[in-house]
């Protein structure tokens, strides 16, 4: 499968503000976008400032879209999903993404990044329900139960994240830091989700 090897620092250069693509780094001085907010290439600093419509759209969803670290045709998969669920087309694509198991390892504290998350996953360090997944994409349900491999316990990775995270962080999640497990409670609203973006500006991109 493609995926995106260049810098991913960039990816937030390009739109003009922090995506926290790359776990602490970007809480420190060290994130780029504290010195230099402006696109990366020759001719960053002099882009205009001034965009379409569609531009602003597309840049949404390139947004978020890199945010939760997928490529389009992944993207536009939930967005065709989205529209089918009962709902609000916007609001139910966050969820979607929202219920990515990546995205909820990442959430838990597990991970400090959703990249770190997925490489967890795919290493195999993770159960669902008991039952070892290695699909970052897997979708987890209400009540999924989200387990760190009695093997893997000793991971300094999954040890060093979960010391910056905070108890109770989201309240459609819950973690037990002791045994390195949590629970993915419901599906959030969308209201509860920290996610910086107008999802609708998706919504009227792909109506066009
Ligand atoms: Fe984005 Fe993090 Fe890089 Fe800063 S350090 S530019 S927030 S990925």
């Amino acid at each position: 499968m493609a995926r995106y090897t260049d810098s991913v620092c960039k990816l937030c250069r390009r739109e003009r503000q922090k995506l926290f693509l790359k776990g602490q780094k970007c809480f420190t001085e060290k994130c780029p976008i504290e010195n230099r907010s402006y696109p990366p290439g020759q001719h960053g600093l002099s882009r205009r400032s001034k965009i379409s419509e569609y531009g602003v759209q597309l840049r949404e969803k390139q947004k978020i879209k890199r945010i939760y670290g997928l490529l389009e045709t992944q993207f536009r998969n939930y967005f065709e999903k989205a529209i089918k669920a009962k709902g609000i087309t916007g609001e139910n694509l966050v969820k979607f993404l929202e219920r990515r198991l990546d995205n909820v390892v990442f959430r838990l504290g597990f991970a400090s990044s959703r990249k770190q998350a997925r490489q967890l996953i795919r290493h195999r360090h993770i159960l669902v329900n008991n039952k070892s997944v290695d699909i970052p994409a897997y979708l987890l349900a209400a009540g999924d139960i989200i387990k760190i491999k009695d093997k893997s316990k000793r991971l300094d990775l999954v040890h060093n994240s979960l010391k910056k995270v905070r108890d109770n962080t989201y309240n459609w999640l819950s973690v037990d830091k002791a045994t390195l497990s949590g629970t993915f409670v419901q599906v959030p609203e969308r209201t509860e989700v920290p996610l910086n973006a107008n999802e609708q500006l998706v919504v009227e991109l792909y109506s066009k």
